[in-house]
Formats: C-alpha cells, sequence, structure tokens
C-alpha cells in the first residue's frame, strides 16, 4: 500500500490529470505531472511538474525518483521511455498502453477475448485499401491507427470512389465497416490490485463530429439491455491484462448486440459524471486502485445524471449554469478555446 502523504506521478498534463491530481490531494496524496507541453492545466493543481520530451531519459529519471507509483492520463504516451521509471510501478501497466495504442492491435486482442468489433482491416498502402473495401465494403472509416482522438485522423468513406481525393498519411491505417448502431455508451470500470471489480452505471453517449458532447445516466432500455454481455468483456480485458485503475471500453448498440469500439487504458469523459453522481469518483477510486486501497462505491447517488461538455469557444453564462442547483460546473482552465477543445463540463444530476 502506499499511504498518503505519498506522491503519485501523473504522466500527461491535461484534464483528466487535473482531475486525478484533485482527487489525490483530497485522500493527501501529492502529485507530480511530467508533460512535454509547458501550459499543463494539470500541473496548475499539482505539487510539481517536469516539463520535458517524452525520450528525456534524465528527466524521467529524476520524475520517477520523486514518485512512489506512476500514472498516466493520455494513452498516446510512448511506452519505451516508461523503462526509465523502474523500480517505482506504473499503473495501470504498460502492456495496456501498448494494446490501446494501435486500433489494430486492440482489436486483434479484443476479438481473442470472444469480443466483437465492427469488420475491420489493415491499410498499409493503396492496394490493401482496395481490397478492404473489397471485402468489408462501404460506407466505412478509414483510421489512423496511432494517435487518433476525438475523431481525430478518421475519414468516411461512402463509396469506393470517394479515396481518390484523399490526402492520406503514409502512417499505418485501419479500414472499418460502418456500425448501423442505435446508441453509443461506455463500460467504465476499476480493478483493484487484490483483483476487485467494481463498474459504475453505463453511461449512453452521444457524440458531435466524433468528439463526445454527452453522457446520460441511466441510458436508453437498449443500451441497458446490452450491458451484462459489455461488462462481461471489460472483464475479461482487465483480467487479461491484469489491470489495476480505471479502464473504459466504448460501445456500439446495435439490434445484434453490443459492437466493440475502442479502449481506453485511464479515467474517461463518460464518466465524469461520477464526481458528483456516483458514491465514489472514477479518479478517487483510480486513486485508490493504484495506491492499493480499498476501492469505493459505484454506486449512482442521484436518480439519474447528466454531463454535457463544454467545447470550443461558444460563449457561457457561467452564472446562469450556476443559477440552477442542480448543475455542477467544472472549467478545466484552459486559457485559449479553439474548435473541438474541451474547456469543460456540467454535471446535471436528477434528483427526484
Ligand atoms: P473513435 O475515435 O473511433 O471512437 O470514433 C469517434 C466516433 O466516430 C465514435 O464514437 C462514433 O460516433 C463514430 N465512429 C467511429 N467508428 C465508427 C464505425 N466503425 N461505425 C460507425 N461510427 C463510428
Amino acid at each position: 500500500m502506499i499511504p498518503p502523504g505519498e506522491t503519485i506521478g501523473i504522466l500527461g498534463g491535461g484534464q483528466l490529470g487535473r482531475m486525478i491530481a484533485m482527487a489525490a490531494a483530497q485522500l493527501g496524496y501529492r502529485c507530480h505531472t511530467y508533460a512535454p507541453e509547458p501550459d499543463s492545466i494539470a500541473a496548475d493543481v499539482c505539487g510539481a511538474f517536469t516539463c520535458a520530451n517524452w525520450d528525456d531519459a534524465e528527466a524521467m529519471a529524476s520524475f520517477a525518483a520523486d514518485c512512489a507509483v506512476v500514472t498516466y492520463e493520455f494513452e498516446n504516451v510512448p511506452v519505451a521511455p516508461l523503462a526509465g521509471i523502474a523500480p517505482v510501478p506504473v499503473l495501470a501497466h504498460p502492456r495496456a498502453l501498448e494494446v490501446a495504442q494501435d486500433r489494430l492491435a486492440e482489436k486483434v486482442f479484443v476479438s481473442g477475448l470472444g469480443g466483437r468489433p465492427a469488420p475491420f482491416a489493415k491499410v498499409d498502402n493503396d492496394a490493401d485499401l482496395a481490397a478492404a473495401i473489397a471485402r468489408i465494403g462501404t460506407p466505412g472509416i478509414l483510421k489512423t491507427r496511432r494517435d487518433g482522438y476525438d475523431g481525430k485522423g478518421q475519414w468516411r468513406i461512402m463509396q469506393p470512389g470517394d479515396v481518390d481525393g484523399l490526402d492520406l498519411p503514409t502512417t499505418p491505417l485501419i479500414y472499418e465497416g460502418f456500425v448501423d448502431f442505435r446508441a453509443e455508451f461506455s463500460v467504465l470500470l476499476c480493478r483493484g490490485q487484490d483483483g476487485d471489480i467494481r463498474f459504475w452505471d453505463t453511461p449512453e453517449n452521444v457524440h458531435k463530429g466524433g468528439i463526445l458532447s454527452t453522457s446520460t445516466v441511466p441510458g436508453s432500455a437498449l443500451v441497458q439491455g446490452e450491458v451484462a454481455e459489455a461488462r462481461a468483456l471489460a472483464a475479461k480485458v482487465a483480467e487479461a491484462l491484469d489491470y489495476v485503475g480505471v479502464l473504459t471500453l466504448e460501445f456500439f448498440a446495435t439490434e445484434d448486440g453490443p459492437v466493440f469500439n475502442e479502449m481506453a487504458p485511464r479515467v474517461h469523459n463518460s464518466g465524469h459524471w461520477t464526481i458528483e453522481g456516483a458514491i465514489t469518483s472514477q479518479f478517487e477510486n483510480h486513486v485508490r486502485a493504484i495506491c492499493g486501497l480499498p476501492l469505493g462505491d459505484t454506486s449512482l447517488a442521484a436518480r439519474g445524471v447528466v454531463m454535457n461538455n463544454l467545447i470550443g469557444d461558444d460563449a457561457h453564462d457561467w452564472a446562469q449554469i450556476l443559477s440552477d442547483p442542480a448543475n455542477h460546473l467544472h472549467l478545466y482552465g484552459k486559457a485559449a478555446a479553439r474548435p473541438g477543445r474541451k474547456m469543460g463540463h456540467v454535471t446535471r444530476l436528477i434528483l427526484e
């Protein structure tokens, strides 16, 4: 057990790290952020900040020397430099990062555990792309295998001719059949070091332009009917990776059951509602898990919860949002709003 008072290292400097650090502070831990960008909103609430590139071995070693355990809030942290953190534990184990960083590896791994993704094919060149479209058909989505997030690095292919004018990167891609889904949802779980697994209620998620817009708990009857199968798969993934901490799996709800979309080996935007909407939040349970403490109750703390992301530079009337007693406003402290940038969220509890 890592007792309160020790230092938790967080790789990545965004809002997820910020909210992990706030939960850690409540339990008496100190946090140290490591991120390449100087304007880290996680560092704003942490006791220490190392601003260095991921491959700066000296900076990584001195960061590790200050930490009792290291976690990450960003799944595209390169895995190789993490060797420099040993003997300090990195949780969740970097094997989870390796799987989740590559959309192809992730789908192969989850299929091996009995999960059902959309039909997919590896695309390394034009011939692969033509073969993928011939086998899987259209519509489909071409995605970068690595470094994609919030709908970036994706191209919708409605008919085979659509690929002609595309300015595609030379990095490896994956082609996926388009899933005719009725809804989207995510399974959020936390696994402790003793193997204890707790699930939060399942949010139904609405994306706009590939970016999460709203999470609602409880989800529709269709989603609720698919939760058991999706949870069973998520538990298998967590066990296969000897996972410690919060793990998120995203699914499409279809007429034929849940179709796996992707996994995130970290706390997740679709779990932000748990800060006020669950007895124990995803951030607190993540801290408890990586520190070897017992996990907290994940039950719903209201009749329902709706989380809305505040995205881009839309004008908001903070006073008006806060004048509704059911609303909780979270702003991440980002200086510059850009289209598609997550600036904060509002959680609304439904109490009666
Ligand atoms: P991703 O980054 O892969 O999670 O994609 C972002 C969003 O794009 C998803 O949440 C879906 O709304 C949509 N999307 C991604 N892949 C597919 C697919 N194969 N079929 C239908 N919609 C998809």
